[in-house]
């Protein structure tokens, strides 16, 4: 638990950390309101509840995780103006908290919602959950992709009537 608590409080100091471009701080970011030494009691009485080997339920889905492969989630996300505190930290598995990215909590709920009723219709199984989750966390590249297109060709017929309105002789 040592090496995994060590690496989770580095990955977070650096998600939050100060911006750079080249030399120059573009950003100074934030410091973490924990240290690591307190980041890994935490993760021992709380989470682990005093038994770093013993293994945990994920809280969003149940399924067993431990010290070796626990993934620690901001429930409210920092891109949400979620707090860096502990008290805004949750243990999950790395599947929950890659789907979860920064949805709020409502909107995850909603999409694991979604997966499951996916998953226990008739005629569909597991892997077309499995499958429909990644292709949530794949195809949002693909939305904005029609979207850019969609917005360059209205910019192009935009411009294009511009152009005719000057070429009007009156
Ligand atoms: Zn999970």
């Amino acid at each position: 638990m040592h090496d995994r608590a060590g690496r989770i409080y580095s990955a977070m100091k650096r998600r939050v950390g100060p911006r750079y471009r080249g030399e120059s701080m573009t950003d100074p970011g934030r410091e973490l309101p924990f240290s690591r030494e307190q980041f890994e009691q935490w993760m021992l009485d709380m989470i682990f509840k005093g038994k770093p080997d013993q293994a945990i339920p994920c809280c969003y889905c149940n399924k067993w995780i431990n010290a070796g492969n626990v993934w620690i989630d901001h429930f409210i996300p920092i891109a949400r103006n979620g707090s860096l505190d502990l008290d805004n930290l949750l243990a999950c598995c790395q599947q929950c908290n890659v789907l979860k990215g920064k949805l709020s909590p409502p909107a995850f709920d909603a999409t694991r919602d979604f997966i499951f009723r996916l998953a226990t219709m008739e005629g569909c199984n597991q892997k077309d959950a499995v499958e429909l989750e990644t292709r949530l966390r794949h195809g949002s590249a693909g939305i904005r992709y029609k979207a850019e297109k969609e917005f360059a060709a209205k910019q192009r017929e935009r411009k294009a009537a511009e152009q005719a309105q000057l070429e009007t002789p009156w």
